[in-house]
């Protein structure tokens, strides 16, 4: 969710799409009804704070069924 820039109001995202693994380009619908500008915006990966542990886990099938649940979690 993002602000709109000319009211400020919530902006709803109507459909993004993945530039790259860390860019996202987002296109919003402003949903003050007087306004409803829309725009576009991109969200991208600029800083990581921790990165993934280095423990070797691909022999573990529980945590490997398990991780892969989370991935298509986070693409929704
Ligand atoms: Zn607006």
């Amino acid at each position: 969710m993002m602000h709109c820039p000319f009211c400020k109001s919530p902006a709803h995202t109507r459909s993004s799409r993945y530039l790259s693994e860390k860019v996202k380009q987002g296109y919003y619908q402003c949903t003050n009804i007087v306004c409803s500008a829309s725009f576009r915006a991109m969200t991208a990966v600029d800083k990581i704070i921790q990165s993934p542990a280095l423990a070797d886990l691909s022999d573990d099938e529980f945590i490997v069924c398990e991780s892969g649940k989370i991935k298509k979690q986070r693409f929704h």
